[in-house]
């Protein structure tokens, strides 16, 4: 991993190695946590965290979800954001990751009065999906995994718990030579991806999921502002696996693959196997708006 100077802990910049928990940690035994994935762009400008106040927004809409109450203050989280970007002095793309978890001192599953504990790492990071990807595309499979049931999960949190779905569907779908999973909800619809989520375009008109059963995610409220600028006919309605075999492009959005074409799914080509040209145009305006490129979204980018 890309080691950073300093992470942020309870209001403290910590050296990245001595950034340490005790093994008893109530999060580390029962998986409750809530996080987010920000990213920060190399503008011509410097440095630029893309949509932090709804980063922000979520984690403690996570965090209210959960049951945690946070320890530190909205306000201050989000400056420690700044902060701790100035003071690792990143020289590439970043990727912010704040976690608000239960520390030491108590056990059980009786949550309520375990420690709660919040730090920020941030580290440099390039396309999650690979360059390679984001240009070519990828080979997406369907999960054999649901996607986290509303009945018993909450899937509006970003909660760390929620992500042991996603791991299993991703470490399948990698072991299956693939390289993403997309997950069905209960009823056979596609959810999302097990970071992204899903959009395809038919006739010139593009389509994404509603989010009943996604996170509320800011990629995709992005592309779909965009798209709606652009003049794109936009469409959230529900999609079934067979839909996007037949689609002429389909593409997956998140905060980390940012907007990665899919070339095929569980082996059917889709359109012609390569990035469509629709979604070349929502990614490279996208790029526009997270480099500051474009004027008209400057107001989502904070400048460090
Ligand atoms: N779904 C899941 C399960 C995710 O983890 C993510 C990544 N945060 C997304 C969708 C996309 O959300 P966003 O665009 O806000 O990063």
């Amino acid at each position: 991993m890309n080691e950073a100077k300093l992470i942020w802990m309870d209001g403290e910049m910590v050296p990245w190695h001595e950034a340490k928990v005790h093994v008893l940690t109530h999060t580390l035994h029962y998986g409750n946590a809530v996080f987010e994935g920000t990213r920060a762009y190399q503008t011509k400008e410097g440095l630029a965290i893309f949509r932090l106040e709804d980063h922000c927004r979520r984690l403690y809409n996570s965090a209210k979800i959960v049951a945690i109450e946070p320890n530190i203050d909205y306000e201050t989280v989000k400056q420690a954001h700044i902060d701790l970007l100035r003071a690792n002095d990143f020289s590439a793309n970043v990727y912010i990751r704040p976690l608000i978890y239960l520390g030491y001192g108590v056990m059980g599953l009786y949550h309520k009065h375990a420690p709660v504990q919040t730090m920020i790492a941030a580290w440099e990071w390039g396309a999650y999906l690979g360059e390679e990807g984001l240009e070519n595309g990828i080979k997406v499979c369907t999960s054999s995994i649901t996607r986290n049931p509303n009945r018993s999960t909450f899937g509006k949190a970003k909660a760390a718990a929620n992500y042991l779905n996603s791991q299993m569907a991703k470490y399948e779908a990698i072991e299956n030579g693939f390289e993403e999973a997309l997950m069905l909800d209960e009823n056979g619809f596609a959810a999302e991806g097990t970071g992204e989520c899903l959009f395809i375009v038919r006739d010139g008109k593009l389509i994404s999921p509603p989010n009943d059963n996604s996170l509320e995610s800011i990629t995709q409220a992005t592309v779909l502002e965009l798209a709606a600028d652009m003049g794109i006919e936009v469409e959230r309605r529900n999609i079934t696996r067979d839909e996007i075999y037949i689609a002429d492009e389909a593409f997956f959005t998140g905060t980390a693959a940012e907007l990665t074409p899919i070339n095929s799914l569980d082996h059917r080509i889709i359109g012609n196997g390569r990035r469509g040209p629709v979604t070349e145009k929502l990614q490279s305006v996208y790029f526009d708006v997270v480099y500051g490129r474009n004027e008209k979204y400057k107001h989502y980018l904070t400048f460090i």
